[in-house]
């Protein structure tokens, strides 16, 4: 008997992937959590039957979230990430080598210990000599901790339950405080093509704190529609230019795409001119 799991990226779209072993499938206190093993992409790692992660193309989402302001940031020393319980992208951060101390605040300790059983390249962030995990709700510890960090990344789910929070302007605004006075934040905005909503939204939200906001793309084939997009706030750099060009062992990110990721074709430049 085959089995497959499928996420319905929209009401009328299924993305499917065969599956050869299901690893984990529980209710945490937050989300509904599913590691399973595809013959595709490998281990799977699934939120409230969202794809959040798999070990075929996790480097994409993880190099694209995290380098473009590390090597745009000319001395991005202290990193908070809020979500990103997986630690890929905690795994970026500490082996920059401009960052002194990356914190990690996710909300879920199970996608943490799912992380830890399933998925070694990942979880290795967690042992890092330079990182410090925190399980808490992210907009609580931002409002706590003012003026101390040089970048906050919010590696989150989509919109729903506890990261509804994570893409309001009152958020946002409580980052700007979190940020030192050359500081930038960047966040996972969803996909142009079915989101458009979400990118107005994080795109807008955070225009209204930020002197300085610029969309980017990448290319995630496990993610909705393939094309996914990332917004940066900022207080003075211009993200669009990197001034220092860490790329060691990436896959997917060098300095020439961190430039051409701005580059934006028509539609999406549309969503956020509107
Ligand atoms: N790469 C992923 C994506 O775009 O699908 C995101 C991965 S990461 C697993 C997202 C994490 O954000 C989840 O583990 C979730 O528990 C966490 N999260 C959601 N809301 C949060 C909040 N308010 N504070 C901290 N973490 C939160």
């Amino acid at each position: 008997m085959e089995l497959w799991v499928t996420e319905y990226q929209t009401p009328a779209l299924g993305f499917s992937c065969k599956v050869t072993q299901t690893l984990r499938a529980r209710r945490t206190r937050f989300q509904h959590l599913a590691v399973v093993e595809t013959e595709q992409f490998g281990r799977m790692l699934l939120l409230d039957g969202m794809v959040q992660t798999t070990e075929q193309d996790e480097w994409v989402y993880h190099e694209m979230i995290s380098l473009v302001a590390l090597n745009a940031h000319p001395h991005p020393e202290q990193v908070l990430i809020i979500g990103g319980g997986d630690g890929g992208t905690l795994r970026e951060v500490v082996g920059h080598p401009g960052v002194k101390r990356g914190v990690l605040v996710e909300i879920d300790e199970e996608v943490v210990q799912a992380s830890r059983d399933f998925f070694p390249e990942l979880c290795c962030a967690f042992s890092h000599p330079k990182a410090e995990l925190i399980i808490r709700d992210g907009t609580e510890y931002v409002k706590e901790n003012q003026a101390c960090f040089d970048i906050v990344i919010v590696d989150s789910t989509e919109p729903v339950g506890p990261a509804v929070k994570l893409f309001s302007p009152e958020f946002y605004r409580d980052v700007y405080s979190s940020l030192k006075e050359d500081g930038m934040l960047v966040v996972q905005s969803e996909s142009p093509f079915f989101n458009a909503d979400v990118i107005k939204m994080a795109y807008q939200g955070i225009k209204q704190s930020f002197p300085i906001t610029e969309l980017y793309l990448a290319s995630i084939p496990t993610y909705p529609s393939g094309l996914w997009s990332f917004t940066i706030g900022s207080k003075r750099y211009n993200p669009v230019c990197p001034v220092s060009s860490h790329h060691q062992g990436c896959k997917y990110y060098n300095p020439q795409v961190h430039e051409a990721a701005f580059r934006l074709p028509g539609f999406v430049r549309r969503i956020i001119e509107d």
